[in-house]
């Protein structure tokens, strides 16, 4: 496929083979474990939004689908810490079994905020699922229940994740030339 935003990637970390294959691996496990249970998948927006629509085709248990839009990061490439929410829940999530669908678990800001955020809620039980794990940044206890990917410390972007907004239409997950952020 053309791409006007290939020559902006330095390397490709995870190819769209390994993704689609991954997925379905998740979706099976998702499947086991919650089949009779009319979970919630819930994702984080907006980095989850490639991620959530091939997973809940690739788990196939009724169920049903909700967002939540987060902001952490304001066009920079470091967490700043503080997790505002941006768009809330539309729904009541009482008793529900949610299954969290996150694109990276990176310090754990965001989904440590969240977890207690849908606790309080009255959330029956979380799942936490995320595609991309960088555990070298973490300084929130908290680990993902199920991850696709384990990345070392980089920037990623591509397959949801974005940079300034930009290459979340990239179908893999690829690394930035550092020129690409020159300037900022
Ligand atoms: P945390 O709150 O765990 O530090 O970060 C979670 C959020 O930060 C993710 O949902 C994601 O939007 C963003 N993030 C963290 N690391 C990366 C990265 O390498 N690339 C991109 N594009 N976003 C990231
Ligand atoms: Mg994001």
């Amino acid at each position: 496929m053309r791409s006007e935003m290939e020559n902006d990637i330095l390397k490709v970390l995870v190819t769209e083979e390994e993704l689609k294959t991954r997925v379905d691996q998740l979706g099976e496990i998702l499947f086991e474990k919650f089949q009779g249970k009319n979970p919630l998948f819930l994702g984080v927006l907006k980095g989850s939004f490639v991620f959530m629509a091939d997973l809940v085709r690739a788990c196939q248990v009724k169920s049903d689908v909700e967002f939540i839009a987060v902001s952490s990061y304001q066009n920079a490439t470091v967490s700043s810490g503080r997790v505002q929410i941006t768009r809330d829940l539309q729904q009541d999530i009482t008793g529900r079994h949610l299954i969290i669908v996150e694109d990276i678990l990176d310090s754990g800001n965001t989904l440590a905020f969240l977890k207690e955020y849908f606790l309080a809620k009255g959330a029956s039980s979380i799942t936490l699922v995320t595609l991309l794990d960088k555990p070298s940044r973490r300084t929130k206890h908290i680990t993902a229940d199920l991850a696709g990917f384990t990345v070392p410390d980089e920037f990623v972007v591509g397959y949801g994740l974005d940079y300034a907004q930009q290459y979340r239409n990239i179908p893999y997950i690829g690394v930035l030339k550092p020129e690409v952020y020159a300037g900022n």
